[in-house]
């Protein structure tokens, strides 16, 4: 009886031509894609009817049902009290991403576990950062401007909390579609950071802090690629080509949202960055915080866009998939 089973599933393993069967290339899955998305910004410079402004960022992002904290604020209630104003239930987040080490983006994230972990355990207790993010900053005698909370307050509190850091090296798939680039390439010159704060490189000499660990989130979606960046002191091309490296669909950037540091921006890269811009496709654009305001409405005349599709990114400010840009009355 065995050795006939054994025999039947043989043959049934053979093909017609005599090719076992599981020697057939089954076709490869079609790589998952994010079909709802929706980014609520909890703090930027520029408020509307609800919240307070304030240099920092911090975003709500949901994906097909999950949830995430991107950067947590400059201060450490922004993003706690405008969430409250704007009804946003932080409790049930468990995961924050954090992408820099800049005080800007990381003094809220202490706060709002403390906080939130009283409705429950798991609320932001998990916090993806990039490699390099807890590198010793040395900030020059007569620098200002930089360390109000740094990395080793952030992570001793943090941790004494309960919080867990992963610390990313390369990317990573969050959730089906949804991925976390880890230190992006710095493929074009891009130097979208404010100089001062001074690193240490292998051989143990002090070089200019450019922000390796920077990392963004790139949702892979139907409409083509949504990139959210903090500070995108990588480069926002630097960030969108790699984006479209890190997505299998390889599809055309659809979106880009969040801080792109460009308010100090010559003319001339300014035009180099909408010009590539739009060579990627982009077709909606919500620049908050350091990307700074004229810079918004020079990439809405180059790329020419219409106004309600490249818009500055005010407190409670919203992307959704379906539905656009919504950023209410002040930030159009
Ligand atoms: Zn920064
Ligand atoms: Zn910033």
């Amino acid at each position: 009886m065995r050795s006939r089973a054994i025999l039947t599933a043989v043959a049934l393993l053979i093909a017609p031509g005599g090719v076992l069967l599981s020697q057939l290339r089954a076709p490869a899955p079609a790589p998952a894609k994010v079909h709802e998305a929706k980014v609520t910004v909890l703090s930027s410079m520029l408020t509307d009817s609800v919240g307070v402004g304030e240099w920092g960022f911090a975003a709500l992002v949901e994906v097909d049902g999950r949830r995430l904290l991107f950067d947590t604020g400059g201060r450490p209630d922004t993003v706690l009290k405008n969430a409250a104003e704007l009804g946003v239930d932080l409790s049930t987040v468990e995961d924050v991403v954090l992408s820099h080490n800049h005080w800007d983006h990381t003094s809220g994230l202490v706060t709002l576990r403390r906080e939130m972990m009283k409705k429950n355990p798991r609320a932001l207790s998990r916090a993806y950062v990039g490699s390099g993010i807890f590198l010793d900053r040395i900030i020059p005698s007569g620098v200002s401007g930089f360390n109000k909370v740094t990395m080793a307050e952030v992570k001793r509190d943090y941790e004494a909390l309960g919080g867990k850091f992963i610390e990313l090296s390369a990317p990573r798939e969050w959730i089906p579609g949804a991925w976390l680039t880890g230190p992006v390439p710095r493929t074009h010159p891009e130097k979208n950071w404010s100089p001062g704060p001074k690193i240490r490189d292998v051989v143990g000499d002090l070089v200019e802090d450019n922000v390796p660990e920077d990392q963004s989130l790139v949702l892979d979606t139907d409409k083509g690629i949504v990139v959210l960046t903090g500070c995108g002191h990588a480069g926002v091309i630097n960030i969108s080509e790699y984006a479209r490296k890190v997505a299998p669909s390889q599809a055309p950037i659809y979106a880009v949202l969040g801080g792109m540091h460009l308010f100090a921006a010559k003319e001339e890269s300014l035009r180099w960055t909408a010009d590539k811009l739009k060579e990627l496709g982009v077709v909606q654009i919500m620049g908050a915080h350091c990307t700074g305001l004229q810079p918004v409405y020079y990439f809405r005349d180059r790329l020419g866009l219409e106004r309600s599709a490249c818009l500055v990114g005010a407190v409670g400010a919203t992307f959704d998939l379906k539905k656009g840009l919504a950023v209410g009355n002040i930030a159009q």
